[in-house]
């Protein structure tokens, strides 16, 4: 018995090596034949499977995350879960804007003011 094998998250199944899945650093998706419910897994340099649930191929809604991206109008939105990725509103992405050129302009500020300090 090898400690490879890729089993269910949710049921526990043993699932056949999916033959097309190798490139490290990927989620790929995978469908439970057992159990019927979807998952994600990656696989590392030694074929080991690391399974996670992700409830958001089961009907669940994608737990979006931003990412930390700068400048920060740049930040998409990536599912925990599922790896999946999707813009942020264009609301967000203004807001996010506005806060790039606020620190712009903080960074570019000279570091001794011309005014006069107090005391
Ligand atoms: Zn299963
Ligand atoms: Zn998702």
């Amino acid at each position: 018995m090898s400690h490879y094998d890729l089993h269910c998250p949710y049921c526990e199944t043993d699932i056949d090596d999916p033959d097309d899945c190798y490139a490290p650093e990927t989620t790929y998706e995978h469908q439970c034949p057992a159990c019927e419910k979807h998952f994600v897994f990656t696989v590392d340099y030694i074929r080991d499977y690391s399974a996670a649930k992700a409830e958001c191929l089961n009907g669940a809604p994608h737990d979006y995350k931003e990412t930390t991206t700068f400048p920060r109008q740049y930040t998409r939105l990536r599912c925990s879960m599922c790896d999946d990725h999707k813009p942020i509103s264009d609301a967000r992405r203004a807001e996010l804007k506005a806060q790039d050129e606020a620190q712009c302009a903080a960074l570019t500020k000279p570091n001794h003011p011309s005014e006069p300090t107090e005391g």
